[in-house]
């Protein structure tokens, strides 16, 4: 028998354990920018029926769809915030848009470097500032362009020429083919910019669903008169608010009278058009000019005008859709060239949900079902079932546990999230959460939604308008569309008041004590405009 010394015998030990730490899964995370669950096949809502997303509907077959997957606050930067994190806004700090995210902080990719884990990401971050947590990055400045943009690198800012989305997953392939440490396993993040407002699809999409009709949401002509009166007074109509120009790219130029440029409202549309090559521009244009021209010659109005818009948003919406649902389609199949796949999880989720026409809107913010829910589908070959449907109650709060959970890695106590790694493997927890804690802050903002918290059990859904001082409660399971507001009908008044304490005690686990204040009823006067 040979004899090792201890040395060798150390050097031998210590190469079993990186060979061991190999084994870990590697974990690509598809992220996309409102992207909402019923604009995915595998989700079926009312879009089905298009088939919008065939990749991302095989991964959901041969993977897990979480059914009951939410946010904990609806609006981009917070989301990614809570995901880094592993905590909400009022723990993470960025509650708003506008704020800056505080990248000293502990975050889930410091701690994947630490267990062992090489990390990337490229595309849209979102959190403003240099990314930290990363062995490799180029990130979007801001809300990104989705022609030919510009990106931040750690040697400075570069610019792309082509389509966002297919630049971000050539990013991504590049990271797999040239970019992987050996004997590393890796956190890859792909986060796009799509299908983020301004809709703009890729020159190859541009007469996808020309040629037919997108079906239209059932509530599309809400009228909101069971609503709390924040649902009347909002900024996010497509009928009121969605601009013909700036939203939906319509040729203005003859309305503008010729100063386009001039027209505050034309010269944003222009600002993501300028980018634009000549010849992209070009083909832009050969596809929307006869469409263009019909409307103008078609003179609609009240409703008919409605549904023209939520036409040209819905299709352009789900061009750019099927931009990222093609990206799936090419890093799985990049995984498979390069023997990957079989040990590497693959996870589609996008930041928030959001109204494409439902309730008549655009956008997000609300925690009403569609921008509450998030799409969270995972593939992960030999743990989880192929093609089985979770409905345990899950938020972005837990994918940093999850993450460390997969690698290993100790969860810290101050994470607020759970690890779904026992939901993966089929096996819930007996004590898994049964209600969900919301609350967004981005008010006075942009679209006009109020600050408000609340609690979503399987079944209600209860919401605090704070400012006004104004309640919502929703049966789920009677009205899923949430037209019916319950919260004066005396028959629920039981109910209420255990789900209300149910909120309280969230309030207190979460540990938020940010200023929910009613303010004075002037002040709320002049906020409400008279739609009272
Ligand atoms: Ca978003």
């Amino acid at each position: 028998m040979q004899r090792h010394s201890p040395a060798l015998l150390f050097v031998l030990l210590a190469a079993v354990a990186v060979h061991a730490a190999d084994k870990r899964p590697n974990i690509v995370f598809v992220f996309t920018d409102d992207h909402a669950p019923h604009a995915i096949g595998a989700y079926d809502g009312w879009l089905k029926s298009v088939n919008p997303t065939p990749n991302i509907d095989k991964l959901a077959s041969e993977g897990m769809l979480f059914v009951n997957s939410f946010c904990t606050n609806s609006i981009c930067g917070p989301s990614r915030a809570v995901i880094q994190t592993g905590k909400h806004s009022h723990k993470n700090g960025f509650m708003n848009n506008g704020n800056t995210f505080n990248w000293n902080q502990q975050t889930f990719p410091k701690l994947l470097q630490k267990a062992g884990y090489q990390t990337a990401i490229y595309g849209k971050s979102h959190l403003k500032g240099h990314p930290q947590g990363f062995d490799s990055w180029t990130v979007l400045p801001g809300q990104g362009l989705y022609y030919n943009p510009d990106f931040i690198t750690p040697k400075g800012r570069i610019r792309v020429e082509g389509y966002c989305t297919d630049i971000v997953t050539d990013m991504a392939v590049d990271f797999l083919k040239n970019k992987r440490a050996k004997g590393k396993p890796f956190m890859l993040m792909v986060q796009h910019k799509a299908p983020h407002r301004n809709w703009m699809p890729a020159l190859r999409h541009l007469d996808l669903y020309a040629d037919i009709d997108i079906p239209e949401p059932p509530t599309l002509f809400d009228d909101y008169k069971d609503n709390a009166s924040p649902a009347r007074w909002q900024e996010l109509e497509i009928d009121r608010h969605m601009h013909l120009n700036f939203d939906l790219f319509l040729d203005l130029t003859k309305e503008f009278n010729g100063n386009a440029i001039k027209g505050r409202i034309d010269k944003s549309a222009w600002r993501n058009m300028q980018r634009m090559s000549d010849e992209q521009m070009k083909k832009w244009r050969a596809a929307y000019a006869p469409r263009d021209k019909a409307f103008h010659e078609a003179k609609l109005k009240g409703k008919n005008l409605v549904r023209w818009k939520f036409q040209r948003y819905a299709k352009n919406y789900l061009r750019s859709v099927r931009g990222v649902d093609e990206s799936v389609g090419r890093l799985r199949k990049t995984l498979d060239e390069l023997g990957l796949a079989d040990n590497t999880i693959v996870i589609y989720c996008s930041d928030q949900g959001f109204y494409i026409g439902d309730h008549g809107w655009y956008d997000k913010r609300w925690m009403y079902e569609e921008s509450l829910k998030m799409p969270f589908i995972v593939h992960w070959p030999g743990t989880i079932k192929a093609g089985s449907k979770n409905t345990d109650l899950v938020q972005n709060l837990d994918y940093a546990p999850t993450f460390l959970d997969i690698a290993g890695a100790d969860i810290p106590k101050d994470i607020q999230g759970k690890s779904v790694v026992p939901l993966l493997k089929g096996k819930t927890p007996k004590d898994w959460r049964k209600s969900i804690y919301y609350h967004y802050y981005e008010y006075p903002s942009v679209h006009m939604v109020p600050r408000h918290y609340g609690v979503r059990t399987e079944r209600y859904k209860l919401m605090h308008f704070y400012h006004f001082d104004e309640w919502e409660f929703y049966d789920l399971k009677n009205d899923p569309d949430e037209l019916k507001n319950l919260y004066n009908d005396s028959k629920y008044a039981s109910t209420i008041v255990d789900v209300k304490e149910e909120l309280s005690r969230l309030r207190k686990h979460y540990d938020d004590d940010s200023d929910v204040s009613v303010w004075p009823k002037e002040k709320q006067r002049q906020f409400r405009k008279g739609a009272e």
